[in-house]
C-alpha cells in the first residue's frame, strides 16, 4: 500500500475465500468473509473447530446475503458437526449482526464482554426518536449550523437495522480469562477505545491473535466521541490499549484482524497507530495556535480528502475525541462562543519543543491515510 506500515507488514496468505468458502489458517482454525455494504465491503470472520462442534467469531451484519451464505458454510464445510457456541468480539454491526440468529438457528450460547453486550443491546434498539436534543446539542457544539442538524436528525437511524435481535442471554468474557478449544488455549485480551471492551483472543500455543477491530493492518479503526457520551475520552483508553498489547502480546504473532487480511508485524502496527494518533494531536494543537478553531473547522487538518455526508460524522466523532484527549490533558482551551460552538485554543508552552521533533518526524514518516 505504500506506507511505512504497510510496507513493514508481511501478509502470508496470497488468496481471499470466496463467499461462503473457508480458507484454513491452520489445522482447526478457518477464515471466512462476509460482505459489507459500504466503502469497506468486507468483514473477516473465524471458525475454530472443537472436538464436538463449532465456535464462530463473530457473525457479519444482518444484510440478504449473510444468511443465505452461512447455510453454505453449514452445509458444506462443518464436517458433520454442529455449531456449538457463538462469539464476538465487540457490538458494532458486522460483528453482532447476526448474533441473534445464529444462536436461535442452533440453540447456543453467546458469548461477549458486558459492555460489549450491553452495548449491543441498546444500540441495536436505537430508533428515529433517540435522536434527542443533547444529540443535537453535540453536533451544534460541534460546529454544524441548526440547518445540518435538523437534516441530521431526519436522517438519524441507528443501527437497528443492521442487527438482527440480539440473543436475551450471554456468557460474560473478561479480559486474562480462557476458552479451551480444539484443546487449544485460547486467552482474552481486552482491548479499548474503539468500543468499550474489545475482546481479542490470543493463542499461545500457536502464537494466533484474534484481533477483531482492535488493530488491523490497512485501515485505521474509527476512535470516535458520540453524542450519547459527548465528554468521553475513547482516545486515552484508545492509546492506552496499544501499550497494553506491546506488553502482553509478542511480536512475531499471526493476527487474524476482522478487515483487511492476516498479517505478521503486530508490534510494528502497534507503534505506528500509536505515532499516527500522536501526529494528529500535534497537528491540532499547531491549529489551535493562533485561531480558535471548532471541531467542524478541524477537519482538514486531520483528514486531506473530501467527506461525504456519512464520513463527515464519523470524522467529527474522531476529531473530538482527539480534541477531548487534548482538552482533558489540558493541552487545549475549550469554551462556547456565541453561536453555540466549541472553539479551542492550544495552552501548552511546551508545543514549539514538540513541533520540530514532529516535523522531523514527520518528513520519514508521513500519516497513513484512514
Ligand atoms: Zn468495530
Amino acid at each position: 500500500m505504500g506506507t511505512p506500515t504497510a510496507d513493514a507488514l508481511k501478509y502470508p496468505f496470497d488468496h481471499l475465500p470466496g463467499p461462503g468458502e473457508l480458507q484454513e489458517i491452520v489445522p482447526g482454525i478457518y477464515w471466512l468473509r462476509m460482505p459489507l455494504p459500504m466503502a469497506l465491503d468486507h468483514i473477516n470472520l473465524y471458525l475454530l473447530e472443537d472436538s464436538d462442534g463449532w465456535w464462530l467469531v463473530d457473525t457479519g451484519i444482518a444484510i440478504d446475503p449473510t444468511e443465505a451464505l452461512w447455510e453454505q458454510v453449514f452445509e458444506r464445510h462443518l464436517k458433520g458437526k454442529p455449531v456449538k457456541a457463538v462469539l464476538a468480539t465487540h457490538y458494532h454491526p458486522d460483528h453482532i449482526g447476526m448474533a441473534g440468529w445464529l444462536c436461535e438457528r442452533w440453540r447456543v450460547p453467546f458469548y461477549m464482554t458486558q459492555a460489549e453486550y450491553l452495548s449491543g443491546l441498546a444500540f441495536s434498539r436505537m430508533q428515529r426518536e433517540h435522536f434527542s436534543w443533547s444529540s443535537a446539542q453535540y453536533l451544534q457544539r460541534a460546529g454544524f449550523s441548526a440547518q445540518h442538524i435538523e437534516q441530521a436528525g431526519a436522517r438519524f437511524a441507528g443501527f437497528g437495522d443492521y442487527i438482527k435481535p440480539m440473543p436475551m442471554a450471554y456468557r460474560r468474557l473478561v479480559d486474562g480469562a480462557s476458552l479451551v478449544i480444539g484443546g487449544r488455549r485460547w486467552r482474552v485480551v481486552v482491548g479499548r477505545g474503539h468500543s468499550p471492551e474489545h475482546a481479542c483472543l490470543y493463542c499461545e500455543s500457536l502464537n494466533i491473535l484474534i484481533s477483531g477491530d482492535q488493530v488491523i493492518p490497512r485501515i485505521t479503526s474509527n476512535v470516535s466521541v458520540m453524542g450519547g457520551e459527548p465528554e468521553a475520552n475513547p482516545l486515552k483508553d484508545w492509546l492506552a490499549s496499544h501499550e497494553h498489547l506491546l506488553e502482553v502480546l509478542p511480536p512475531d504473532a499471526l493476527v487474524l484482524p476482522a478487515h483487511n487480511v492476516p498479517f505478521y508485524g503486530l508490534h510494528t502496527r502497534l507503534r505506528h497507530l500509536v505515532e499516527h494518533h500522536e501526529e494528529h494531536l500535534l497537528a491540532l494543537e499547531e491549529a489551535c495556535l493562533e485561531a480558535a478553531p471548532t471541531a467542524l473547522e478541524l477537519l482538514p487538518v486531520l483528514f486531506k480528502r473530501a467527506l461525504d455526508e456519512n464520513q463527515l460524522g464519523l470524522a467529527v466523532g474522531e476529531c473530538v475525541a482527539h480534541l477531548n484527549y487534548l482538552h482533558q490533558r489540558g493541552q487545549l482551551e475549550r469554551s462556547l462562543n456565541a453561536a453555540g460552538h466549541y472553539v479551542y485554543r492550544s495552552i501548552d508552552d511546551t508545543l514549539p519543543l514538540r513541533q520540530r521533533r514532529h516535523r522531523s518526524l514527520a518528513d520519514d514518516q508521513p500519516p497513513i491515510q484512514v
